[in-house]
């Protein structure tokens, strides 16, 4: 049986602070930076700017980036965990994520420590939005980037590992 693929959140305090939201697709990492972070509010559309492809061992980086490198500064990896594609087509019939993302819209559902239940990815002319969907995971009232800032990996939050050393 096929593993399931993995996805990872990195809280990334570059230039501006984001998040790098990754699901596996095809052996990479589809990536989008996502400025606010991810919202349990269904109601509340968070800009996503799809970024580079990134390899799958990414997922498990974090540290320092050093200054003389692109997107120098500390990154923590704020959620990860495994996700299964739900996207349908017209038809009701589940299509891959690859060629889901080529058609502007993913959904799917994240299996982490802090992000549960269902997502979606889905692109504006501009952009693209993440959007919590409707379900048992969904809540209003909490914010989890506020309430949960530190590594699922090493408990640190951002700024705990900028005061560390760069990674080189
Ligand atoms: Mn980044």
């Amino acid at each position: 049986m096929p593993e399931a693929p993995i996805f990872v959140v990195q809280l990334h305090d570059a230039r501006r602070l984001h998040y790098d939201v990754r699901l596996e697709v095809d052996g990479v990492l589809k990536s989008w930076a996502v400025p606010r972070g991810p919202s349990l509010d269904p109601s509340v559309k968070r800009l996503a700017v799809p970024t580079d492809d990134h390899s799958i061992e990414y997922a498990g980086y974090e540290g320092v980036i050093a200054d003389s490198k692109y997107g120098s500064g500390a990154v923590i990896v704020w959620d990860a965990g495994t996700y299964t594609n739900l996207t349908l087509d017209k038809s009701r019939r589940l299509i891959e994520p690859a060629q889901a993302i080529e058609r502007g819209h993913l959904k799917f559902s994240l299996h982490g420590t802090k992000l549960t239940g269902a997502w979606a990815f889905t692109r504006t002319e501009r952009d693209w939005l993440l959007v919590k969907v409707r379900d048992a995971a969904a809540d209003a009232d909490v914010d989890l980037t506020a309430e949960e800032p530190q590594s699922v990996l090493s408990g640190l939050t951002i700024e705990e590992m900028a005061a560390t050393r760069p990674s080189a």
